[in-house]
């Protein structure tokens, strides 16, 4: 079978805003063409593209963009992206397929994969060209050990990259945005939350102070008391695995392996255990501080302050102490 070529990136654009993702997958996929020497394409995925389409205005010629409108619309709205980006994978002969392994890209990106019956290396953390294959490191056992994935020259590769693990190369003035901006446009998907979305709060990734609760806040309650501690602190809000799935807390605000990976100064790691595919998303926060109720949980082996006992206590007490 004849060699492929060329790397295809798969970048959103929701209503208009390049998501800070398509930052990170452009800086891996011009890094991957310089280092297979073949060209790039870049196409944009998405609406809203008026108010994008200048910030790609001062890209290099040699890179081709694209764009390619999605057309939203409940209930088909991530077959709408695998349609959408099947077109677009169809159209080339690529070698290396980059698309998002972000909270909504695991969505799409394995049924697109399937539907153009592609090889897909999931939750990626690198790409690199070695002895002229791509060579593509991935997390396993919840981010405690890393494999690599050696992809042949003569099959085209669906690379889901994980977010935060490239530098991204910003495209246009499109740095200030926010992983919340962007999140803000699924706020239907988050059915559930009793989160309140009226009061600002920093945005996730960009917090110094983050508390995070977990499948022990119980409800809505719970989460309030968490709310106000994130208010007094001035933190953003984030969530374990099995509050997402329970509907504590909604799932932009996840950490860990599967959500987000931040660096935030502080982490308040409140009524969650410490599972791995957590701790993969806040383990080089400068100081982490534990609440549980269960001296055995494993986030008190990583925490530089713990304490022990019930957080429906706990969170009002240190409200107020922090208030006073
Ligand atoms: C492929 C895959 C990807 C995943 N990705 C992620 C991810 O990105 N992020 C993530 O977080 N998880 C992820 N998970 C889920 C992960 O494995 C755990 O199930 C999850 O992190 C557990 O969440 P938790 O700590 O809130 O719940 P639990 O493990 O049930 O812990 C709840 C904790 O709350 C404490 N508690 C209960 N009540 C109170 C109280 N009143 N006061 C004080 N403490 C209390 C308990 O002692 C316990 O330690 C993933 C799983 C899989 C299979």
């Amino acid at each position: 079978m004849a060699d492929k070529t060329g790397v295809l990136v798969l970048g959103e654009v929701f209503a208009g805003i390049i998501s800070p993702h398509t930052h990170e997958m452009f800086a891996a996929g011009t890094k991957l063409a310089e280092e297979l020497g073949q060209p790039l394409t870049l196409a944009m995925l998405g609406t809203g593209f008026e108010d994008a389409e200048p910030y790609l205005e001062a890209l290099d010629d040699s890179i081709t963009v694209v764009w390619h409108e999605v057309l939203e619309g409940e209930p088909f709205f991530y077959m709408a992206w695998v349609d959408v980006a099947a077109d677009v994978v169809r159209s080339g002969d690529y070698r290396a397929v980059i698309s998002p392994g972000t909270g909504i890209g695991v969505d799409w990106t394995p049924r697109l994969a399937a539907r153009c019956g592609l090889p897909l290396v999931s939750w990626s953390t690198g790409i690199a060209v070695a002895d002229g294959k791509i060579a593509v490191t991935r997390d396993v056992l919840g981010g405690r050990a890393e494999t690599t994935v050696s992809c042949d020259a003569d099959t085209t590769v669906v690379i889901a990259l994980e977010p935060g693990m490239i530098e991204p190369i910003h495209i246009g003035t499109a740095e200030a945005l926010t992983l919340a901006d962007v999140f803000a446009e699924f706020s239907v998907d988050s059915s559930g939350t009793t989160v309140d979305t009226s009061v600002s709060r920093p945005p996730l990734k960009e917090a110094e102070r983050v508390v995070s609760g977990g499948r022990g806040l119980i409800d809505g309650e719970g989460v309030k008391k968490l709310e106000a501690l994130a208010d007094v602190l001035n933190a953003a809000i984030g969530a374990s695995g099995a509050a997402v799935l329970q509907e504590i807390l909604p799932h932009e605000m996840q950490v860990g392996s599967s959500g987000v990976v931040i660096r935030p100064k502080l982490y308040l790691a409140v009524g969650l255990s410490g599972s791995p595919q957590h701790t993969y998303g806040m383990k080089d926060a400068q100081y982490i501080v534990a609440i549980n109720q269960d001296e055995g949980a494993p986030i008190f082996q990583m925490a530089d302050f713990g304490v022990v006992g019930d957080l429906h206590q706990i969170l009002p007490a240190l409200v107020e102490e922090l208030k006073s």
